[in-house]
């Protein structure tokens, strides 16, 4: 017998059916295996939703990555990135596999919300984001999702990345948003309760259960059609391999020319300054110092006013 290289990917998961019909709502956390918020959030929605007063059914998958999980990691331990993996590969690598299973869940749901943080490395201003569909009815109902999530910003970004879990949602049609909430591999107390609340919130948008906004906390809406501009990791990028030292916090308001950080050599010798391009807030701040070069430092969220 030819031994078994590994074990298909499965995904554990929780499924609350509801008394009565409605449709299903699929929520994941732990594409990156360093992000915990969303982990503990989804643990306590399993709990705190009663399927006696339910409509339709709640699909709850807290660590959707469980390679990354095991591997105290963002990636899984093929070195792959699941949110640049989707849609995956059945027979593929565990990620790819991840991704495929994933990609079949998202595609049975009617709503989709994919939970995130900036895991180890970076902080993330807390947000509510979605792509820009170019069906209108979907981008209209990520939009009213959004809202209803309840964070300080929503960030409508371009659709063009292709290998997300939000592009699987986006390829299918299914209404689909993500979030975020601060992050560096501290589980943030106040992101648990926001991220249950969000969550509710959108149940209730959506008809699941008896649920309203009682007020809005959205500070910021933002929509920006650029390309990629609802990527993280690579804006403001780090010159050289070194420490990075941010002169900054996360959402501080910037001009052009504000001094992000600065990137030192060992000795202190070489400081590279890094200087904002853009004018608005800061959205995502790098809070893991040493850095190699292209790292991104910082991400902006470009305001009006
Ligand atoms: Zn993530």
């Amino acid at each position: 017998m030819v031994p078994q290289m590994h074990q298909p990917v499965k995904l554990q998961q929780k499924v609350l059916e509801g008394r009565r019909p409605g449709p299903h709502l699929l929520i994941t956390g732990g594409v990156h295996g360093d992000e915990f918020e969303p982990m503990v959030a989804i643990r306590q929605l399993m709990r705190a939703v009663d399927p006696k007063l339910l409509s339709g059914k709640l699909t709850l998958v807290p660590v959707a990555n469980e390679s990354a999980y095991g591997n105290l990691h963002r990636c899984g331990a093929d070195g792959l990135d699941l949110a640049r993996t989707f849609p995956g590969c059945p027979e593929g690598s565990v990620t790819e596999q991840t991704a495929a299973v994933v990609s079949r869940l998202i595609r049975s749901a009617d709503y989709y919300i994919d939970l995130h943080t900036g895991g180890t490395t970076l902080s993330v201003s807390p947000l509510a984001g979605y792509v820009l569909h170019s069906v209108p009815e979907v981008l209209e109902k990520q939009r009213e999702m959004a809202r209803a999530f309840n964070l300080p910003v929503v960030w409508g970004t371009s659709p063009d990345r292709n290998t997300s879990s939000l592009s699987v949602a986006r390829d299918a049609n299914i209404p689909a948003i993500y979030a975020e909430y601060l992050g560096s591999a501290v589980c943030h107390p106040e992101g648990i309760e926001a991220y249950v609340e969000g969550c509710l919130n959108v149940m209730g948008l959506v008809g699941m259960i008896d649920h309203q906004v009682h007020s809005s906390r959205v500070e910021h809406t933002v929509e920006d059609a650029r390309p990629q501009s609802g990527y993280m990791q690579t804006k403001n990028p780090a010159p050289i391999d070194g420490y990075f030292q941010a002169q900054v916090v996360l959402g501080q308001r910037v001009t052009a020319g504000d001094l992000l950080g600065v990137v030192s050599d060992e000795l202190g010798d070489v400081c590279e300054e890094v200087r904002f391009t853009q004018t608005g807030l800061v959205l995502v701040l790098r809070t893991f110092p040493r850095v190699s070069q292209g790292d991104g430092l910082g991400v902006v969220l470009e305001l009006e006013t």
